[in-house]
């Protein structure tokens, strides 16, 4: 699930970490968690246990994480589960431990038959179950050894052990979680209970339907990223053509900026020992001026000063700046200068200051703005390396829609979501590609699809993703890839299609957007956006709220979160606050042209009355 932390991944209620410990729990004297990350959250599950680390710098396989627990276990044997296999037997640890003792083994693991899905004729095989072992905890300097030959596969270790081989029936027992949606489809269908199963699973590339509660939006954002990663392709483009772009390598500063000591006012440079002392004053003679990009390379004696304009290289021995204005008399050469003018060392920019040579001036995942732009130049960098543009296809589903140009019939509505979604994807940075309005006929919408999974990176839809829509959309969608219909805990935007399109050759990031325009806009936002964020390499995605104080009431149904249109400004009082632009409904797109945010009303939150804060996401943020 790639960054993803498999372990606290919900599932059933808890995460699938804590399942696994329930489990183990009763089988074991002690249950110590392995982890390298999101400890505090590993510590709750472990209560009173340890959540060990480890040690073995720059290897996260699973010989590491014996190594902890080999160095850690308190009693003579070691049982070891992986965190993302909650169906493990009951009887795992008892059963290995009577092999182990009558074998006089090192080791005992767990086997299972199984057959082979491609070649069901074919005999069934033994599937060793390696994670799922029982070890005597004194083979703790073996491993130490093994590991200090740099080998770190543990098939290679166990060869060093004897082995004795477990017999479970239950293949399906030791099988782990993999993907999001076999997480998806076990949460699901245990949500669902045996009445009322899935209506069909997602493995064999059919449709996943999600009966259950609807998905928070939380988690619904959790589960794409998790699937989604950058893509690799980089270019390098000249400077001025790298705007809103991904940048894909650091950028090292190959100078100091400022590369010298520097005035940073129009006044004179001196020594910072011949300002006067308290109650006193003092008057320096000028003996020459500096100019920016023309320095003045006397030091001035004691007694003297030079005249130097903003930028301007400090003269030698300089190490303060008089501004003129702050002069008490200048007579002719004469600058006099009272006690409390300045303090030593004021108004001078030192060198590196701003970037230091060989530092990291801009970290690789900044999607580069104005001010990166003129930051690269200032280092005299003229080409950066950037990500590849993403390829976004894009098009709408509906026999009613029309487009520009054609006649209105009577039950026809012109479609507006390709015109939204074209300045959405292309504000992103994305490489738009239309491929206009498809009717609800299974033919086109597959040749719509396959069409956009060869040409494009991702792929976004709208319409026809509803439950009981009079369309064929789903079922080609299903039928075309893996996708996961969900129902979310969200208004307006409540049905979305995610997953992925394979064709023979190609396969693209499906986003099923809802049909209505205002719906399209915020699902595109709340999911698509930081999903192709995330596909450009974009090291960060999330969108700036801001709080502000309900100028009206609104309602609001705790269970989901809700989108309103708003118009935020800034109170009397000087406060942030925003009123709602009328009428909410999820066809209405004139609500989004008049606002100038959305107010997010969060999923617990019920009714919001006059005058308590509400959190806003501004469409200023929203490129
Ligand atoms: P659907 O999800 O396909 O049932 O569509 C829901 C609603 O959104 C219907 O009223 C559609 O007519 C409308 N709709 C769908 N696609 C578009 C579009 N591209 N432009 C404008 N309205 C649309
Ligand atoms: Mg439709």
């Amino acid at each position: 699930m790639g960054r993803v932390d498999k372990g606290l991944q919900p599932f059933r209620g808890a995460t699938l970490a804590a399942h696994v410990h329930a489990r183990l729990a009763p089988q074991v004297t002690t249950v110590a968690i392995n982890a390298n990350r999101n400890l505090p959250q590993y510590q709750a599950i472990a209560g009173d246990g340890p959540v060990l680390a480890d040690f073995l710098d720059g290897f996260a396989g699973p010989l590491a994480g014996l190594q902890v627990g080999l160095e850690y276990c308190p009693t003579e044997l070691l049982l070891t589960v992986p965190c993302d296999s909650p169906f493990f037997p009951a009887d795992l640890a008892e059963r290995l431990q009577a092999a182990l003792a009558a074998e006089g083994a090192d080791l005992a693991m767990a086997v299972t038959m199984e057959r082979d899905d491609a070649d069901p004729a074919a005999a069934p095989y033994r599937q060793p179950h390696p994670v799922f072992s029982l070890i005597k905890a004194s083979v703790l300097p073996q491993l130490q050894a093994y590991l200090a030959t740099d080998a770190r596969r543990m098939e290679g270790f166990f060869k060093t052990l004897r082995v004795a081989e477990v017999l479970f029936d239950d293949a399906t027992a030791f099988s782990n979680i993999n993907t999001l949606e076999e997480l998806q489809r076990h949460e699901r269908s245990a949500a669902a209970g045996p009445a009322s199963a899935p209506s069909a699973v997602g493995a064999g590339g059919q449709r996943v339907d999600h009966d259950a509660a609807a998905l928070p939006v939380d988690e619904a954002q959790r589960l794409i990223c998790a699937r989604i990663g950058a893509v690799d392709a980089s270019e390098t483009l000249p400077l001025l053509s790298a705007l809103d772009r991904v940048l894909a390598a650091d950028i090292i500063s190959p100078i100091n900026v400022p590369a010298y000591d520097n005035s940073a006012m129009d006044g004179y440079a001196l020594r910072g020992a011949d300002l006067p002392a308290e109650g006193a004053s003092v008057t320096l003679n000028t003996i020459g001026i500096a100019y920016a990009g023309r320095p003045f390379t006397q030091a001035p004696r004691p007694g003297e000063c030079v005249r130097v304009m903003t930028g301007a290289a400090m003269p030698p021995g300089c190490d303060s700046v008089l501004p003129q204005e702050l002069a008490a008399a200048i007579d002719g050469d004469q600058v006099t200068i009272a006690h409390d003018a300045i303090r030593a060392g004021a108004n001078l920019r030192r060198a590196g200051e701003d970037l230091k040579a060989g530092g990291v001036a801009i970290a690789a995942g900044k999607l580069l703005r104005p001010a990166d732009l003129g930051l690269v130049a200032s280092l005299g960098i003229g080409e950066v390396s950037v990500k590849r543009k993403l390829k976004v296809a894009f098009f709408s589903t509906g026999d009613e829609l029309r487009s520009l140009g054609e006649t209105l019939e009577p039950g026809c509505v012109y479609d507006s979501n390709r015109y939204t979604l074209f300045g959405m994807l292309t504000r992103l940075g994305c490489e738009a590609i239309d491929l206009g309005v498809v009717r609800d006929d299974p033919t086109a919408l597959k040749a719509a699809l396959s069409a956009a999974a060869g040409q494009a990176d991702a792929i976004i839809t709208s319409g026809g993703v509803s439950e009981g829509a009079a369309d064929y959309t789903r079922d080609i969608m299903a039928m075309l890839g893996d996708v996961a219909f969900w129902k979310l805990a969200m208004r307006p935007g409540r049905p979305l299609a995610f997953g992925q399109v394979r064709t023979e050759r190609d396969s693209a990031w499906l986003f099923g957007l809802p049909g209505n325009p205002v719906a399209v806009m915020v699902s595109f936002y709340l999911f698509a956006r930081p999903a192709l964020l995330r596909m450009m390499g974009a090291a960060q995605a999330t969108l700036p709220t801001v709080q502000a104080r309900a100028a009206e009431a609104m309602r609001k149904r705790p269970g989901r979160t809700e989108y309103q249109r708003g118009i935020v400004s800034t109170g009397a009082d000087g406060v942030a606050q925003v009123r709602l632009t009328g009428a909410q409904g999820s066809g209405i797109l004139s609500s989004m042209t008049e606002a100038n945010c959305i107010v997010v009303l969060h999923h617990a939150q019920g009714n919001v009355s006059a005058g308590q804060m509400v959190e806003v996401l501004l469409f200023d943020g929203l490129t």
